[in-house]
Parts: C-alpha cells; sequence; structure tokens
C-alpha cells in the first residue's frame, strides 16, 4: 500500500534521496533531513498509514517491527546505553506534518523535557 503523493512513500521507492541507517523487507530507518539531536532517525514502516492508530489497528505486527526497528537503530546508534527517546507525533494537535506514520529517534544529548 503506498500513496503517490507521500513523501516516505518516495523515499520507501528510492524517488527522494535519505539517508539509511537500517532497513528490513518491511521497515525503513532514515536520518531526519532537519535533526533536532545528534541523533535523529526516524523510523516507518515501508507500507502507507496515515499515523500510530492507523497502523497500530491494521497490523499490530508490523507496529512491534518498527518498535523492535526503534530500538536496534538506538544501539547502533551508540545512544541505547546513555538513554534516548521515541516520540510519534499523531494528528494536528500532536504536531504531525507528514502523514505517514513514523517514529522519532532522537539520543545523544540530555532531551531534558523537550516534547519535539
Ligand atoms: P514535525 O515536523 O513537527 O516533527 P512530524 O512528526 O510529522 O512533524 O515529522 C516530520 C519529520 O520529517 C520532520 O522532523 C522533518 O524534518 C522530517 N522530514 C521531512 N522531509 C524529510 C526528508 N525528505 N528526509 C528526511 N526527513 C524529512
Amino acid at each position: 500500500m503506498t500513496d503517490t503523493d507521500c513523501i516516505f512513500c518516495k523515499i520507501v521507492a528510492g524517488d527522494i534521496p535519505s539517508t539509511k541507517v537500517l532497513e528490513t523487507d518491511r521497515v525503513l530507518a532514515f536520518r531526519d533531513l532537519h535533526p533536532k539531536a545528534p541523533t535523529h532517525v526516524l523510523v516507518i514502516p515501508k507500507e502507507h498509514y496515515r499515523d500510530t492508530a492507523a497502523l497500530a489497528a491494521a497490523d499490530p505486527e508490523l507496529a512491534g517491527a518498527v518498535l523492535h526497528a526503534a530500538a536496534e537503530v538506538a544501539a547502533a546508534e551508540g545512544v541505547a546505553e546513555d538513554g534516548w527517546r521515541l516520540l510519534a507525533n499523531t494528528g494536528a494537535n500532536g504536531g504531525q506534518e507528514v502523514f505517514h506514520v513514523h517514529f522519532h529517534v532522537f539520543g545523544g544529548k540530555p532531551l531534558g523535557r523537550m516534547l519535539s
């Protein structure tokens, strides 16, 4: 399932460049274009779901695979021991701007009470 107008679907397809840090058959992780921390990686399912709720409802196994990949990214980035943050902005009030579900992996500095 893809959305032809979705920039993250285009990244999955290779039509928009990205710096990949992890890829499985169903999940992709790549560096955020505008990093807000020394480690700032986005983890997405390759299939298009608009947000966390849609993903969890449609495919809990895939949601789990995305969480598993996020933890692998944190370990690979060397931030697992010091701690890191997983964030999914969901919907307008949640600050979501790209409507292909994605999880931000932040780390590499004390994150304090930063919300996004
Ligand atoms: P917010 O911008 O408020 O964090 P989102 O949670 O929807 O909203 O996050 C979208 C993220 O996607 C932003 O951090 C943005 O920098 C990132 N982004 C947008 N386009 C690209 C791209 N082509 N490659 C990598 N990251 C991107």
